[in-house]
């Protein structure tokens, strides 16, 4: 079984990052991939030293990208010191959507690769992986117009060392491609891999995730698929879901999180 690494947006709105913090260590989970607006709240320095003093592994930090958006670039590279200063295995990108006012998506996908290389030079100089996240197409428009780990895959090769991929369940269950491109990603690109399902019905686009097990994503599968590409690392539990696990008891997700991962 792979570890364990709890995404902090799962209990996000029960727990600050400190008491996220200390549940992981209650519940023995060794990894965590906070966001920078918890980051922010409890202080970089104190996040950091609190989450070295527990002894958790950063599997990710959550995020940079939005590279279609006004003053991208400072915000990245803000974003990369404090994945740095985390000690983080990666940088998670959600790359950003159409450009502003715009349909064309072939050039908003194009400023997107522009960005992430120009970025890039940071992230090496500061050991800062970046984790190219592609998601479901239905956030295109909105928040991110690479959609495919093919398309993500594309981008890492035209850049080179230091940019790989986040390999979300939710966001590339679906795909006809998933398991050759988990293939061609191999241990070398496969930064980071988050988990949780796709409900039927899904009733919110953004926020209606699945508990791993109660919906139709064949996790198991998917998870011999990127152990076969040599990924050795953490399954990161990432739940948005605010009709249902965002209203429990926090310290009950956590041991679900634990009991499910029969499923995974
Ligand atoms: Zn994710």
């Amino acid at each position: 079984m792979r570890p364990l690494s709890l995404n902090t947006a799962t209990v996000r709105k029960q727990w600050s990052l400190a008491q996220i913090i200390d549940g992981c260590a209650r519940h023995d989970i060794r990894g965590i991939s906070p966001w920078r607006d918890q980051v922010a709240a409890l202080g970089l320095k104190n996040a950091a030293t609190s989450i070295r003093d527990n002894g958790l592994t950063v599997t990710g930090l959550c995020r940079g990208g939005f590279f279609t958006a006004e003053d991208w670039k400072d915000d990245n590279l803000r974003a990369i010191e404090e994945a740095h200063a985390l000690g983080a295995q990666c940088l998670v990108l959600v790359v950003g959507g159409l450009l502003p006012g715009s349909k064309d998506l072939q050039k908003s996908r194009a400023q997107i690769e522009d960005g992430i290389g120009a970025i890039l030079p940071h992230a090496r100089k500061a050991g800062v992986p970046l984790a190219i996240e592609p998601l479901h197409p239905m956030q295109a428009a909105e928040r991110a117009c690479i959609n495919t780990l093919e398309q993500a895959l594309d981008i890492c090769e035209a850049l080179g060392e230091g940019v790989g991929v986040a390999v979300d369940v939710y966001h590339v269950w679906w795909d006809p491609k998933l398991e050759s491109q988990i293939r061609r990603a191999g241990k070398e690109n496969i930064l980071a891999y988050h988990i949780c399902d796709w409900l039927v019905p899904t009733r919110d686009l953004l926020s209606d995730r699945g508990m791993m097990g109660d919906g139709v994503i064949d996790l198991p599968r998917i998870r011999r698929w990127v152990e076969a590409a040599g990924y050795t690392g953490f399954q990161e539990v990432e739940i948005f879901s605010e009709l249902d696990w965002w209203k429990r008891d926090p310290d009950e997700v956590l041991q679900t999180c634990k009991a499910r991962l029969v499923h995974c």
